[in-house]
């Protein structure tokens, strides 16, 4: 059985998840399988209580130490580049925060992994996990700069805070074929988004559009 409250009501109701998923249709999210997830995936699971009735507008929103939960908008796009060359058997995510992330592509793809600093959120997400009985995402608290090296090369990872450079030891983890999207910037606030493919040769580096995400930064912490 579905409790109340992961269901939800009022802001946080069937209804007001289905105008989100309108609103990301607008915005040019095109993947159909993105947008079915994103709207049977709660997302107020992954906010405190407080924040619940904001759950479904296309913002960030805080989720405490400083960090924040994704736009909704940033999470669909990215996803979907992820997947536009087809579904990768494994992700690899660099941020987990709140967890939404990590389900979205848990829906998605076979296995999930994914990598976060700060303990305490860590605790959080994995908490959210389990109330929505998700089996496919194994994470991890660290530095996800260095990657989780025993599980790569990875076809496909997502880094969900911006380096000022992209760092070298989340390039190396990346299989021939493999695709990363990363925001990557030295300005405060505004990065791009970068996609970089692993070739046979070398790598190659597309620039996508200008997004805002928190830093990555060094170091695990409670
Ligand atoms: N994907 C998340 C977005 C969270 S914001 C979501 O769906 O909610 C980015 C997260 O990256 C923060 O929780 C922050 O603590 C984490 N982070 C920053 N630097 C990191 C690093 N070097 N390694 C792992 N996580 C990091």
């Amino acid at each position: 059985m579905i409790s109340n409250d992961i269901q939800g009501i009022g802001m946080t109701s069937q209804r007001t998840r289905d105008r989100l998923v309108e609103r990301l249709r607008e915005k040019g999210i095109k993947n159909e399988r993105v947008l079915e997830v994103i709207r049977t995936t709660p997302r107020h699971i992954f906010v405190d209580e407080a924040m619940a009735h904001r759950a479904y507008e296309d913002t960030a929103l805080p989720i405490g130490h400083g960090q924040t939960i994704s736009q909704p908008y940033i999470v669909a796009r990215m996803t979907e580049i992820l997947l536009e060359n087809g579904v990768p058997d494994v992700v690899l995510e660099v941020g987990t925060g709140s967890g939404y992330q990590s389900a979205i592509l848990s829906r998605l793809v076979p296995k999930v992994y994914t990598v976060e600093r700060i303990s305490a959120l860590l605790q959080k997400a994995r908490e959210a996990h389990r109330k929505l009985g998700l089996m496919n995402v194994f994470s991890k608290h660290s530095d996800g700069s260095w990657g989780w090296a025993p599980n790569a090369p990875y076809p496909a990872i997502m880094v969900t805070a911006a380096p000022k450079t992209v760092p070298p030891g989340l390039l190396e983890q990346l299989a021939v074929g493999g695709r990363m999207i990363i925001p990557v910037g030295s300005l405060g606030g505004v990065q791009e988004l970068k996609l970089y493919t692993r070739t046979a040769e070398g790598v190659e580096e597309k620039t996508l559009e200008l997004v805002s995400f928190v830093p990555l930064l060094d170091g695990a912490v409670k």
